[in-house]
C-alpha cells in the first residue's frame, strides 16, 4: 500500500504516521526528518536546508524529489510506504505521478487555534525519534532516556509563517487529490487514538 498523509504543521502527521505504517508493515517517510538528519550530520545538503527550515520555507521541490526517488528504491519500501509531509507542492505531487502510484491520501484537518498550541508544546527525542507533547513528560526525559528537546522552527515566529506557506503552497493539494478521487478527511481534532482508528476504519485495514 502506498499512502499520503497530508495536513499543516502540528496536525498529528508523524504521531499518525508511526502508527499507520507499523501497523500495515510499510516504511515511514518523513522528508523533514530526513532534512533534520542531514542537518545533524552537517553533510553538504544540511548546511543548505538549515536556513530553509529555519524561517519556515520550503525546500526546492528538486531536492526533495530527488531525496524520495533514492528513498522509494530502498528495500524497505518493497512493501509500500506512508509519505509524512510529501508531497507539499503541486509541483512535488504532479512530479509523484511520473514515479509511482498512490493508493490513498489521507487528510488530516485540525483547527487553526489548537495547531499552535500542538507545534509550541512539542518536544523530539534525538535518540528514538519520539514526539511528545511537553506535558507527557514534564522532567524532559524520554522513556528510552533521551533527552527531549524542542525544534527549531516551532518557535513562535517561524510557526506563522510555517502556516502561512502550508496554506498557498500546500493546502492546494487537497482539491488536487479531491479531483483524483483517492482523498479522505479525518478529523484531527479529536485524541491520538480516536485518529488512528478512523484512519484505519477508512483504510479498511
Ligand atoms: P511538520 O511535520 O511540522 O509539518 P516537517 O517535519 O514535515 O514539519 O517539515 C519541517 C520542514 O522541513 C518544513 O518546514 C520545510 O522547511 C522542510 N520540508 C519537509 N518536507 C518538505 C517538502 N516535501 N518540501 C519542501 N520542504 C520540506
Ligand atoms: P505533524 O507531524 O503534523 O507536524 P506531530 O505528529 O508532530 O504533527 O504532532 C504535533 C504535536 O501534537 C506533538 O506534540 C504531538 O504529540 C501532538 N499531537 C498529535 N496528535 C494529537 C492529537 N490527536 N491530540 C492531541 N495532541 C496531538
Ligand atoms: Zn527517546
Amino acid at each position: 500500500m502506498k499512502l499520503i498523509l497530508l495536513g499543516p504543521p502540528g496536525a498529528g502527521k508523524g504521531t499518525q504516521a508511526v502508527r499507520i505504517a507499523a501497523r500495515l508493515g510499510i516504511a515511514h517517510i518523513s522528508t523533514g526528518d530526513m532534512l533534520r538528519a542531514e542537518i545533524r550530520n552537517d553533510t553538504p545538503l544540511g548546511r543548505m536546508a538549515k536556513a530553509i527550515l529555519d524561517k519556515g520555507e520550503l525546500v526546492s521541490d528538486d531536492v526533495i524529489i530527488g531525496m524520495v526517488k533514492n528513498r522509494i528504491a530502498m528495500s524497505d519500501c518493497a512493501r509500500g510506504f506512508l509519505f509524512d509531509g510529501f508531497p507539499r507542492t503541486v509541483a512535488q505531487a504532479e512530479a509523484l505521478e511520473t514515479i509511482t502510484q498512490i493508493d490513498h491520501v489521507i487528510n488530516i484537518e485540525v483547527q487553526l487555534n489548537r495547531l499552535i498550541d500542538r507545534i509550541s508544546s512539542r518536544r523530539m527525542c534525538p535518540d528514538c525519534g519520539g514526539t511528545y507533547h511537553v506535558s507527557q513528560y514534564p522532567d524532559g526525559v524520554c522513556p528510552c532516556g533521551g533527552k527531549l528537546y524542542q525544534r527549531d522552527d516551532d518557535r513562535e515566529e517561524t510557526v506563522k509563517n510555517r502556516l502561512t506557506v502550508y496554506e498557498q503552497k500546500t493546502a492546494p493539494l487537497i482539491a488536487f487529490y479531491q479531483k483524483q478521487g483517492n482523498l479522505f478527511t479525518v478529523n484531527g481534532d479529536a485524541s491520538i487514538d480516536q485518529v488512528e482508528l478512523e484512519i484505519s476504519e477508512k483504510l479498511g485495514a
